[in-house]
């Protein structure tokens, strides 16, 4: 019986030779400046709107309190994001819907 024992050294060095300096860190810019494509952020209110100031019907002439629920491409703002409650979120979309009709507001910006 052959008693074959490989008794295999591996002298491995744990020391690792840097291959190639470092060289200093191109990291971006520590200064967070405004950039280009800038998020929107609606302040989380968890109360309608709406409901707070009780506004019961809304005017769809009323643009500038209209717009404040519109994105910048035009989008209806999801309520999730405004906070309006369903009722109010309904209405405000119709009279979103009213304004788009009579050109208050833009359907769709596309840029
Ligand atoms: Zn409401």
């Amino acid at each position: 019986m052959a008693d074959e024992t490989s008794t295999h050294r591996s002298d491995s060095r744990s020391e690792r030779s840097e291959s190639g300096p470092r060289g200093p860190r191109t990291g971006g810019p520590g200064g967070g400046s405004s950039g280009p494509g800038g998020r929107k952020f609606f302040r989380r209110k968890k109360v309608c709107k709406f409901c707070t100031e009780k506004i019961d019907a809304i005017s769809y002439r009323d643009v500038r309190l209209l717009q404040g629920f519109v994105a910048e491409r035009g989008k209806i703002v999801p309520r999730r994001l405004t906070g309006v409650c369903t009722t109010h979120q309904r209405r405000l979309s119709l009279a979103i819907k009213q304004a788009r009709n009579i050109a208050l507001l833009p359907f769709a910006a596309r840029f």
